[in-house]
């Protein structure tokens, strides 16, 4: 039996959406439309207080607007909200604490640019610094006394070990960490460029990796298409499959679409917002346009 494709949109209802995510949205919805599969909606808003349901509401209503009068638009239901799944992302880390692979990092933003600004070489990752290792050997006693006194931590991934731990793990299953990837073939998974990553914030108790990573699995989701700024962050992805015994789907990740300016466009650039645009004369066929459909 053939299995059919399932792809998603992800966006995350911390402004309106622009021409960027129309683009995003309208690719997914014909990655899967195209093949008879599936198309669905997943809500990103981990993110408290940078999301707002005024932003949920307007993205619905925009993107049923953006795909008027295009045969077979639609997501199917329900819509996944990351805010209702966070007991699925508190059991992962759970897991991956009892596999000795989570650390609580009590560093606050300063203090880790403090020690990276007075290292010789500080290595770099696609996000930046890496982060310096300093709460990664912190004595166990130490590490329960401070949780137990109330200070706030996030959890990182000890990378080191968990890139060890799940080459052992896939050896005995697929071989190499890897993925197929529409664009650019198969790719080996490098997850060490990222250093020792968070995995559950101190303000929210998961992360983008975690959480798109766990959702992609639970929904069934075996083409994920997404820009190509987010093409580094599957190496993380990937060794999360990995280490939780996860489903690795097929990866696109698309160009994106820039201002005038050849500025790949933001949330604050208003004038693409299609919200904006829905409130001028111009029609969602012309929108699917400059979105390049
Ligand atoms: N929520 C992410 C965003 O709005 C996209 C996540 C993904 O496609 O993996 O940028």
């Amino acid at each position: 039996m053939k299995i059919p494709t399932i792809t998603r949109f992800a966006p995350s209802p911390t402004g309106h959406l622009h021409l960027g995510h129309a683009h995003a949205a309208l690719f997914a919805w014909r990655e899967a439309h195209d093949r008879g599969g599936h198309f669905l909606l997943r809500i990103e808003d981990i993110d408290r207080d940078r999301c707002r349901p005024e932003f949920e509401r307007d993205l619905l209503a925009d993107l049923s607007w953006l795909g008027e009068e295009l045969e077979g638009f639609g997501w199917e239901q329900p819509v996944r909200r990351q805010s209702d799944c966070l007991d699925d992302y508190a059991q992962a880390l759970a897991r991956l604490e009892e596999m000795g692979l989570l650390y609580p990092c009590f560093c606050t933003r300063a203090h880790i640019r403090a020690e990276v600004e007075q290292a010789v070489a500080a290595p770099h990752g696609p996000d930046g610094p890496l982060y310096p290792g300093l709460c990664r050997g912190m004595a166990p006693e130490e590490r329960a006394a401070r949780r137990e006194g109330g200070e706030s931590y996030a959890l990182r991934l000890d990378m080191a070990k968990a890139v060890k731990l799940a080459m052992e793990m896939e050896a005995g299953r697929d071989g190499p960490l890897e993925w197929r990837d529409v664009v650019k073939g198969i790719v080996v998974a490098q997850p060490r460029i990222h250093g020792d990553v968070v995995l559950a914030r101190k303000d929210v108790a998961t992360s983008y990796h975690l959480a798109v990573t766990l959702d992609d699995h639970t929904q069934g989701v075996n083409l994920v298409t997404r820009g190509e700024d987010l093409f580094s962050a599957t190496h993380v992805h990937r060794l999360l499959q990995a280490l939780l015994g996860l489903d690795v789907p097929d990866y696109h990740h698309h160009g994106l679409i820039t201002g005038p300016d050849d500025r790949r466009l933001a949330k604050r650039d208003k004038a693409a917002t299609l919200h904006g645009l829905r409130k001028s004369n111009i029609t969602p066929a012309e929108v699917r346009k400059m979105a390049g459909f």
